[in-house]
């Protein structure tokens, strides 16, 4: 069975590949579509609607559990 994450957006489950991923890169919020970073992950659906949620609930910083600075820009949308 394909691996399934929860946006942490709007918390809908999806499978793995049709998030997006994002991790720490010492102490900044990366894009990371390939899952190349160590670590923990957070992930969002391909859209801005759902990262803008996510940044504003601080919902990387619980999910990562470090604080993460969010660079402008950074958008989940290819
Ligand atoms: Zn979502």
């Amino acid at each position: 069975m394909a691996p399934v994450r929860t946006c942490v957006g709007c918390r809908r489950r999806a499978p793995k590949a049709l998030l997006v991923r994002f991790a720490s890169l010492r102490g900044t919020l990366t894009l990371d579509p390939a899952g190349l970073l160590p670590g923990r992950g957070a992930y969002t659906c391909p859209n801005a609607a759902c990262f803008e949620r996510a940044a504003g609930r601080r919902a990387f910083t619980r999910t990562l559990r470090q604080a993460v600075e969010i660079p402008p820009g950074i958008s989940p949308e290819g």
